[in-house]
């Protein structure tokens, strides 16, 4: 389907990737048809696209009555008939297999032939997903980074079976959002991850190794290398469960013994010091 031809967006998941991914198509003008499988899951999704709006108005970057026109082209829905409609439809279901499969042959089923199916996965693979729908070349991954409304970087990722026309047509719609789309193919963690991981890993190792201390490490890349976060700052804000993960897909997905998670991050992990979501993991947020 042609860019032009793209007016509604249908976006499964209304958690923190989808509403955010939600309010930058409203954002742009697109109606969206926001999809989540509770009302609850629909109501707290609706609630976070008005306070980042609110925002947005107090530092004048939209006029307060342009806020209930962009809330408005935004429709909440629990069925998934409601998104036959949808000319374009991006996939932020939990990072589940099985959630992901079940939502994407639904999807596939009740889409118009024409409709490209985008996922937002992180760490599964876009191949492994556009083969389980029966338009495998009007499939690719839009990554696209958290906080949405404020990440400029969208990956947009090229599966083995994702059709020229397919890929052109996502990357001018990334670009139609204000974001700077970037042409990836399809490996394990991408680029984004495949580079961020391992950086964050060795952090840790420094830390477990006695080199540093975590603070020193976050102060040699801040003052050194200009990164506005420390890695292992970021770590937590990540969440150092998601790291383990994301370091257990390149070490599967690469079969490379460098990609082994850190050990240190994975007794984090078991002691449950998962970073801020949790209070504590390489620095303590404790109130
Ligand atoms: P989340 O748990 O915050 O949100 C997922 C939402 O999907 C929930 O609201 C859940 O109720 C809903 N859901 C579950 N089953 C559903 C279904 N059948 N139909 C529609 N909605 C359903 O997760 P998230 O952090 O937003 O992650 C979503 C995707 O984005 C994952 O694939 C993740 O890997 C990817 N991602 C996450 C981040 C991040 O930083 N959180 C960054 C990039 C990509």
């Amino acid at each position: 389907m042609g860019i032009d031809s793209i007016k509604t967006v249908a976006v499964l998941g209304a958690g923190t990737m989808g509403n955010g991914i939600a309010q930058v198509f409203a954002r742009s003008g697109y109606k969206v048809i926001l999809r989540d499988v509770e009302q609850r899951f629909l109501d707290r999704g609706m609630e976070t696209i008005g306070k980042n709006l609110d925002r947005e108005v107090k530092k004048g970057k939209l006029a307060e009555a342009e806020k209930g026109t962009v809330l408005g082209r935004v429709r909440a829905v629990t069925s998934i008939e409601a998104i036959a409609e949808a000319d374009f439809a991006v996939e932020a279901v939990p990072e589940k297999l099985e959630i992901k499969r079940a939502v994407l042959m639904d999807a596939d089923a009740i889409l118009r032939q024409e409709v490209i199916i985008a996922s937002n996965t992180s760490s599964i693979s876009m191949t492994t997903l556009g083969a389980l729908t029966k338009r495998a070349d009007r499939f690719v991954g839009m990554h696209f980074m958290n906080p949405v409304p404020v990440m400029v970087l969208v990956e947009v990722i090229r599966a083995l079976q994702t059709s020229d026309a397919t890929f052109e047509t996502t990357m001018k719609l990334a670009e139609k959002l204000d974001k700077k789309p970037v042409a990836v193919n399809d490996a394990p963690g991408f680029v984004s991850n495949r580079v961020l991981m391992p950086l964050i890993n060795e952090a840790a190792y420094c830390v477990m190794e006695g080199v540093a201390t975590a603070e020193a490490v976050d102060a040699v890349m801040k003052t050194g290398m200009n990164h506005p976060m420390g890695p292992l700052e970021l770590a937590d804000f990540i969440g150092l469960d998601v790291c383990v993960d994301i370091m257990h897909v390149l070490q599967e997905g690469l079969g490379d013994p460098k990609y082994r998670a850190c050990p240190l991050l994975k007794k984090y992990v078991a002691a449950g010091w998962l970073g801020r979501k949790s209070g504590r993991g390489f620095y303590s947020y404790a109130k």
